[in-house]
């Protein structure tokens, strides 16, 4: 039996489409990384596990880290069944997950959900830890704790006679609490980075330089999550960079930043100045977007030459913007600018939303063109009402669900945001995005 003080759990998700297009529990092992320099003794269990090697069947890996997760088909509820897609759990089979939990001793259960559509996932794990474990002390934390708190309460309340807590203060002052409760029984470690290391395998690391983003557009949860915006010292991310890849010899790092390119020379300049002096041969990767605007013809030569391999764009859509975060004029210049510092369109891509209220079909399609024409690859960015945004209080009128009372509701799969959602017509722009790509991946 192996004891630790805590067990930290990343969830199984429940959707309709799931990939790790570098995509971990960012805010958990974030916290981790904090537990361990104050000496306390952890396990990962990570339910999403892609190399775990009990799965029944090998998850394919792709380039830079990303690659598949395990998967099983599950019934869809009835609400669901106009969608034309089938439902999965990814992650571990539960006599997996079992088994690991049967080997472990622990003094807490930390728990996290990021997309609050999620949820059924972390809920599985408090019934089993409720019902298994009732004395153990479970603390929850991530986005949908923080978005959905009465949701979750309110779950508590009525199914769960464990102690609960629902962390919603800073990870310092969580932890400086703990302490107050548990006495840590192992080494502190002379860091706090986020610990990856105690995932079975290393292929990327996150990396999350700045918190927040200076703009406010009305279907995003930054400003709620991260009311003021704030970037950490540079030097302390290249430390990090350096650590991670001289211990543990990663090379591909995805940036979790909302608007890394803010405030460019006293920010991300110095940390890739910094790390083109030291001659290293890392990759980098922006899966939240970069905002087009900053991106000047100095930004774009020194994105590549420090190896920014994945670069993806905001761009939302080309008529009738509902953001003011570019403008056409500065995405065409920012277009060109990577362009001339040797970007290919296998490099370069651009979200566009798609699935909003009322949504003008015709003007997604002109988007995805407009992007064709400029040689850069459309990605959609099918909307998810979030609590708390403008947008949410627009799509409660024109849903087809109650979004307010059930998150579910909120899965971007469902396009919830529609009363009547026109599957074939979804399905011919999913096509139509698709089919570019693959046009330009083949010039
Ligand atoms: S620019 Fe991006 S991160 Fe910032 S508020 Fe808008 S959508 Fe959110």
């Amino acid at each position: 039996m192996n004891r630790v003080d805590f067990l930290l759990i990343n969830p199984w998700i429940y959707d309709f489409s799931a990939h790790d297009f570098w995509l971990r529990p960012y805010g958990l092992l974030k916290f981790a990384g904090k537990l361990r320099k104050e000496g306390y003794t952890l396990f990962f269990l990570d339910l999403l596990d892609p190399f775990h090697p009990r799965l029944p069947k090998v998850p394919k890996r792709k380039a830079f880290g990303t690659g598949h997760f395990y998967k099983e088909v599950i019934p869809k509820p009835t609400y669901f069944l106009d969608v034309p897609r089938k439902l999965y759990r990814y992650g571990l089979p539960f006599e997996v997950f079992k088994e690991e939990v049967i080997k472990l001793q622990f003094s807490a259960v930390m728990l996290t959900c990021t997309l609050t559509y999620w949820y059924p996932g972390l809920f599985y794990l408090l019934r089993f830890f409720s019902e298994f474990y009732p004395e153990i002390p479970i603390f929850i934390g991530g986005i949908y704790a923080r978005l959905c708190k009465d949701h979750l309460q309110s779950f508590i309340e009525k199914h769960i006679s464990s102690p609960v807590k629902i962390v919603l203060e800073d990870l310092d002052t969580f932890v400086d609490g703990l302490k107050k409760k548990f006495i840590p029984t192992g080494n502190p470690l002379a860091h706090d980075y986020p610990a990856f290391d105690l995932q079975r395998r290393l292929p990327y690391v996150i990396l999350q330089t700045s918190f927040g983003c200076p703009f406010s557009c009305p279907y995003c949860a930054s400003r709620r999550l991260n009311p003021l915006f704030k970037q950490r010292d540079p030097w302390e991310v290249v430390d990090e960079i350096l650590f991670w890849h001289t211990r543990f010899g990663v090379i591909d790092f995805a940036f979790y930043d909302d608007a890394l390119l803010v405030n460019f020379e006293n920010h991300l300049g110095i940390i890739i100045e910094s790390l083109l002096q030291r001659n290293l041969k890392l990759r980098f990767h922006t899966p939240n977007a970069l905002h087009a605007r900053f991106i000047t013809g100095d930004v774009a030569h020194l994105l590549k030459r420090a190896g920014f391999t994945t670069i993806r764009l905001g761009f939302e859509r080309l008529e009738e913007r509902i953001d003011n975060k570019v403008t056409t004029e500065e995405f065409i210049e920012a277009v060109q600018n990577l362009k001339e510092a040797g970007y290919t369109s296998r490099e370069l891509g651009a979200y566009v939303l798609f699935g909003l209220p009322d949504e003008d079909f015709e003007g997604v399609k002109k988007s995805l063109f407009f992007l064709e024409g400029l040689r850069v690859a459309p990605f959609l960015a099918e909307f998810s009402p979030v609590p708390g945004t403008s947008l949410f209080e627009i799509s409660k009128s024109t849903s087809r669900y109650p979004i307010e009372e059930d998150p579910l509701f909120h899965n971007k799969s469902v396009f919830p945001a529609l009363k009547k959602p026109p599957w074939e017509r979804i399905q011919e722009i999913k096509d139509l995005a698709r089919g570019i790509r693959t046009r330009l991946n083949n010039l």
